[in-house]
């Protein structure tokens, strides 16, 4: 698969399949947007090291199940490997090698000293019991331990998973290497040399794109509306500040169905995730204390919501979200990519014709891989910065990576990913060359 996928000739066979395909699509058009050097496409159509393992776990009922894992290494020219671990019952090697593709072009964005790599695991962490998942994280650990390191490739959360899990990781590969080594991974607990504003750097940084985006276009914030797909640590910590700025979130889904406000006032995003923890959205139900109000708020199921009319949709959840399927049918004129991958190639150019603006993924949630970079920098250095310290040197850098593609978007006449892929691939190009690859 590997190889037989990632040629320029097998666009036509694997298109529409392949998350991995959609990604390199978007590659291919940056390419032919910046006249892209030859050997840097031939280094970047393919990932550098794949890892594939099988992990064998005694469940606590005696019974053996064995889960497939994965590590991609997609690219270090430009820094050790970066990139989280997902635990999800859909991962698979495609939708790894694409995360780990974007989180190249990511920190590569973002101008950080990092390459990009993705890991994850088959399961459903929901079935597992605290006790299995420790000991599956920890026979992943040991899997990779040649593989992973400070200076080598440093996971970090991602889609169900969390701090406690990192700790498990930095415990057992502190362990195997005989000497404490918190810098091997980020998002770790606080407690273990985690970095104080990282929980919620992905969030807050996508938010602060989103200002700069209004900003741009003369939108007041607090006339701004917002449909919010995901309430895991990333819609969460977004909707929390865009809350503060008076932006009124009038939609949210998990994975089971969402809820629309009806009225367009806005809705408490603690009320509505205590609600989830009790019963779920899809009640269609908004309880405070004792009283489920039902009156205010319609049931929908999440694909629906993406269609709601609002002035910005926020995909936080998985890839592939907006499709050729439901592109036609989306009303918002701004979509916030905080998920990875939300919206598909041909989604992408669907909505270019609607000239609904997509802001992606690799610029609007690079806050977290920000404040992965503070984390690690701290730990290398033995700093330890405040919760203000990190937020505000993270939101410098997305400024400044902001501010260079929205001139490569004005000046060149680029859609955003593009523009975005157009400044990662200069950065990654000079790098390749300094290095003599290419
Ligand atoms: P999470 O596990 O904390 O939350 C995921 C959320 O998505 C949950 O609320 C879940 O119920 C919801 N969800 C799942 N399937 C859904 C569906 N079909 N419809 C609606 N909701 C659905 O994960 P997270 O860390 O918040 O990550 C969310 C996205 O952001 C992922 O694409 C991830 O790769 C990306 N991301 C995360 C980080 C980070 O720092 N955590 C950084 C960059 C990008």
């Amino acid at each position: 698969m590997r190889k037989g996928s990632t040629g320029l000739g097998s666009f036509v066979v694997f298109k529409y399949m392949s998350i991995f395909q959609s990604a390199l699509d978007q590659l291919k058009t940056a390419a032919q947007a910046c006249n892209l050097d030859k050997g840097v496409w031939e280094v970047l159509k393919s990932p550098q090291r794949i890892i594939q393992l099988s992990l064998p776990l005694k469940r606590d009922s005696g019974v053996v199940e064995v889960f497939e894992a994965y590590r991609v290494q997609y690219n270090n020219a430009r820094g050790p490997f970066k990139g989280g671990i997902r635990f999800h019952p859909e991962a698979s090697l495609d939708e790894v090698m694409a995360l780990a593709f974007w989180m190249t072009i990511k920190c590569a964005v973002a101008d950080l000293p990092y390459g990009g790599a993705k890991g994850g695991i088959k399961l459903d962490p929901k079935t597992l019991s605290e006790h299995e998942l420790e000991h599956l994280t920890r026979s992943y650990t040991r899997a990779l331990r040649s593989d992973i390191g400070p200076k080598t490739d440093i996971p970090a959360p991602d889609v169900n998973t969390n701090a406690k899990i990192m700790g498990w990781i930095v415990d057992e590969f502190s362990n195997l290497s005989g000497e404490f080594k918190p810098a091997v991974v980020t998002g770790k607990p606080l407690s273990l040399g985690g970095s104080e504003g990282r929980e919620r750097a992905t969030g807050t940084g996508g938010f602060y794109i989103l200002l700069e985006v209004l900003k741009k276009i003369k939108k007041d914030p607090k006339e701004t509306t917002v449909v919010l797909q995901g309430l895991g640590n990333v819609g969460y910590w977004f909707a929390k500040e865009a809350a503060k700025h008076g932006v009124k979130i009038i939609g949210v889904a998990d994975s089971k169905g969402g809820i629309y406000d009806k009225r367009g006032v806005g809705m408490d995003i603690d009320e509505v995730m205590a609600t989830k923890k009790s019963k779920g959205l899809s009640a269609g139900c908004y309880c405070n204390g004792s009283v489920c109000d039902c009156n205010n708020y319609q049931s929908l199921s999440n694909e629906e919501l993406l269609e709601m009319p609002c002035d910005v949709l926020v995909p936080a959840a998985l890839e592939g979200q907006i499709t050729r399927d439901n592109a036609e049918r989306i009303k918002a004129p701004i979509i916030l990519e905080l998920a990875n991958g939300p919206v598909t190639f041909e989604a992408d150019e669907i909505l270019n014709k609607k000239e609904i603006m997509v802001v992606p993924d690799v610029l609007a949630n690079a806050g977290g891989v920000v404040g992965s970079y503070m984390e690690w920098v701290q730990n290398l250095y033995g700093y330890s910065w405040t919760e203000d310290e990190v937020i505000s040197r993270m939101k410098d850098k997305l400024g400044t990576a902001f501010n260079a593609i929205w001139q490569a978007h004005q000046e060149k006449k680029l859609l955003l990913r593009t523009a975005a892929f157009v400044v990662a691939l200069k950065r990654l190009e000079d790098s390749l060359k300094g290095r003599g690859t290419v």
